[in-house]
């Protein structure tokens, strides 16, 4: 009986937290079809977390002249001002965008995901969104249209609040590097596989990890068959859960 109650009770603890879970979102975001010949047109976006700078990916972007749209954090900022001079230099190519002042999701109760602390609370979610945004306005250049939150889950609550101060939401609809934890050839395989209106997520802020290696080869097999590169504000993005509209 006692090992009933026990499995019972680990049972309920389990739908608990199921239930909990279920609550974050992770909103998806297309590019609007355009309808016309050719192969296409997909969005780069790359998150610096923080840590380094992945040259391989971006010496790759700018010698092949592949737009993208970076989420940079206030820390990844501090850290790497060479790589922002470069982004800078070629504003044709690079839009900075806010991935918050200190890579803690955007969830306002106190949990975990994927191992990192949520901000816990709508103060804290809303002072992650702001001194990102005072990060990247202090670094020059246009002010930040877009935000993407640690993790790229939120709860419903700290969407709405993120609407409110005046940021869209930039969800994805392709995971090409799987964190930077997936190898060169499965991320050259899933960003090589990208479709017409696809939002492409992945990391430019690993420089040790083989999926960079990857990255580079995925865009430029996608180069190769005509996929044209646009950046979020160059494009209409349709994002669910309330993150664009
Ligand atoms: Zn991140």
């Amino acid at each position: 009986m006692g090992l009933l109650r026990n499995s019972l009770c680990a049972m309920a603890l389990f739908a608990a937290s199921a239930g909990n879970a279920a609550t974050l979102l992770e909103p998806t975001l297309h590019l609007k079809p355009q309808g016309v010949e050719g192969g296409g047109r997909v969005a780069l976006t790359l998150d610096a977390c923080g840590g380094k700078t992945d040259t391989r990916i971006l010496s790759a972007l700018v010698d092949n002249r592949i737009p993208a749209t970076i989420f940079v954090t206030g820390i990844w900022l501090k850290r790497n001002a060479e790589a922002v001079e470069i982004m800078r230099a070629h504003p044709d190519l690079f839009e900075l965008e806010n991935h918050g002042g200190r890579h803690v999701p955007a969830v306002d109760t106190p949990r975990k995901i994927f191992g990192i602390r949520s901000a816990g609370s709508p103060d804290a979610v809303q002072a992650e969104v702001e001194s990102g945004a005072a990060a990247l306005a202090g670094a020059g250049g246009p002010a930040a249209k877009w935000f993407r939150g640690a993790t790229a889950e939120y709860s419903p609550s700290a969407i709405a609040m993120i609407r409110r101060l005046g940021f869209k939401i930039a969800g994805f609809s392709l995971n090409g590097d799987g964190g930077s934890l997936l190898g060169a050839k499965e991320t050259a395989r899933r960003i090589g596989a990208a479709k017409d209106g696809d939002v492409i997520i992945a990391h430019i802020n690993q420089p040790t990890h083989a999926a960079g290696e990857g990255v580079v080869q995925g865009l430029l097999a996608l180069k190769q068959k005509g996929m044209t590169f646009v950046r979020l504000d160059d494009a209409e993005g349709v994002g669910n859960d309330g993150t664009t509209d």
